[in-house]
């Protein structure tokens, strides 16, 4: 089934030499782009892979970082048995992940590389710059940051959230040439190493895991933290396993994504939540999961850390030793606070117009979501623009939140890897 670097050479080199059957591309080497292109290359489908595998968890996450999905919610997917998180512990000798053991980040980002090897085999780490509807055909052109092209019979976009960082604007201001480390703002995507920020005092804003979880690496590397929460508590996921009442576990049945009905709806049926009208699935994409902290992390942040609840950063201007907030509280007048660094929590946009690879023409017949700027996605995953899918977070406002997490990898890359195949076999 795998087939091996000498064997996809010549593929490879046919594609770009435009000789040979277009392949399927796939954008992005992350859970999603893995996935999809183990059950094409198991199909027979000539695809090419481009990206760097598991890029955004090694560069856009910090050094330290767990996950807080379970063991039994990280599997990439692929055709064949023996794909699994825990198959890549026994093949390496190491001891299995229960749902009482985080998962360090570096463990992921060696099980995704294992996967690629094993079901995927070679991916290309340049970056794509360019997918524009072919000329000639029904395909796309495809262009890469070395200044190769390709013509390609489908693409699947699966670049996750690179690009779609988002800072409120009550910060923008601060960092004229866009947040990031050196800047008097960052978001959490800029960071792998938090330690340059030891003996410094940094506001962190937001309640969910990468704020709280920022926020204990900074404490832990010696910086002096405080967490800006908006809303009026922290909210800690629950100690999975803990022996639960029956009754208790029906109403609350289990899912991927956490405990209750509503997630355990939406990770059952990805294909009903399609169906739904467009302003209940943004609904559900807005609200059924809050911002939280994993369980694990609990005790590195509750008493330790400083964390302000009910609280919103209503001003902020440079100052002569960094940055001066206004922080209205619930009740109280805005109060002032001083720092040396704002680190913005602050999540994702899903936004076409921030991916920057969709020509005009690509990006202005895609049809969106209504009250979205994400795409509007068929069965099998395919835009408004014939034999282009989305696969992953941009996935979610039609197909719902699994989406946003590996345990949709299955869903999406079956769908996807059997509604392609029959776009490129068809005459
Ligand atoms: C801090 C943090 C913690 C998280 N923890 C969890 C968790 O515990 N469990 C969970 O299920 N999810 C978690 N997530 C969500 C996680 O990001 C997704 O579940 C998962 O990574 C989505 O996979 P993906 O393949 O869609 O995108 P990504 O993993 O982001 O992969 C994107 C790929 O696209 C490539 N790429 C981007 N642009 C281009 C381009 N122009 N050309 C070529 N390649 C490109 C990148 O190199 C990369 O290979 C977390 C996210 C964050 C930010």
């Amino acid at each position: 089934m795998t087939q091996s670097l000498p064997e996809q050479r010549p593929a490879r080199e046919r594609a770009f030499a435009g000789s040979g059957p277009p392949p399927v591309v796939v954008i992005g080497a992350g859970p999603y782009g893995l996935s999809v292109a183990a059950h094409l290359r198991a199909g027979g489908v000539p695809v090419l892979v481009f990206g760097e595998t598991l890029g955004s968890w090694r560069h856009a996450m910090a050094t330290g970082m767990f996950l807080k999905s379970t063991p039994d919610a990280v599997d990439l997917s692929a055709p064949v048995p023996g794909a699994r998180l825990a198959d890549f512990r026994r093949a390496h000798g190491e001891p299995e992940l229960t749902e009482l053991t985080p998962i360090p980040c570096d463990v992921f980002v060696r099980y995704g590389q294992w996967f690629q090897k094993q079901h995927v085999g070679e991916v290309d780490p340049a970056r794509v710059v360019s997918v524009d509807r072919a000329t000639t055909d029904s395909g796309f052109t495809v262009r890469l940051d070395d200044d190769r092209e390709l013509a390609a019979a489908a693409v699947v976009v699966a670049t996750g959230l690179n690009g779609l960082a988002h800072v409120p604007a009550e910060l923008t201001h601060l960092c004229p040439d866009g947040a990031g480390r050196g800047a008097l703002v960052s978001h959490t995507s800029h960071h792998t190493d938090l330690s340059p920020y030891a003996g410094r005092r940094v506001a962190v804003i937001g309640g969910g895991q990468s704020a709280l979880e920022s926020a204990a690496l900074l404490h832990e590397a010696g910086a002096e933290v405080q967490v800006l929460v908006r809303e009026d508590h922290v909210l800690w996921g629950s100690t999975p396993g803990s022996a639960r009442a029956r009754w208790r576990r029906m109403a609350r049945p289990y899912s991927p994504l956490g405990t209750g009905w509503i997630l355990a709806a939406v990770c059952r049926a990805p294909g009903a939540v399609r169906r739904l009208p467009a302003a209940v699935r943004m609904l559900l994409f807005r609200r059924a999961l809050g911002p939280s902290g994993g369980w694990w992390l609990r005790d590195r942040v509750e008493g330790v850390l400083r964390v302000r609840t009910s609280c919103r950063v209503t001003r902020a201007e440079a100052a002569r030793s960094g940055v001066r907030l206004e922080v209205a509280g619930p009740r109280s007048a805005s109060e002032a606070l001083t720092v040396d660094h704002v680190l913005a929590a602050t999540g994702y946009r899903l936004d076409l117009d921030a991916v920057p690879f969709l020509s005009p023409t690509v990006r202005g017949a895609l049809a969106c979501v209504p009250g979205s700027k994400a795409p509007r996605l068929k069965a099998g995953f395919e835009s408004s623009v014939p034999g282009l899918y989305f696969a992953g977070s941009l996935a979610a406002p039609t197909y719902g939140p699994m989406m946003r997490f590996v345990a949709g990898t299955e869903y999406v890359a079956t769908r996807i890897a059997a509604h392609a195949a029959r776009r490129v076999s068809a005459p």
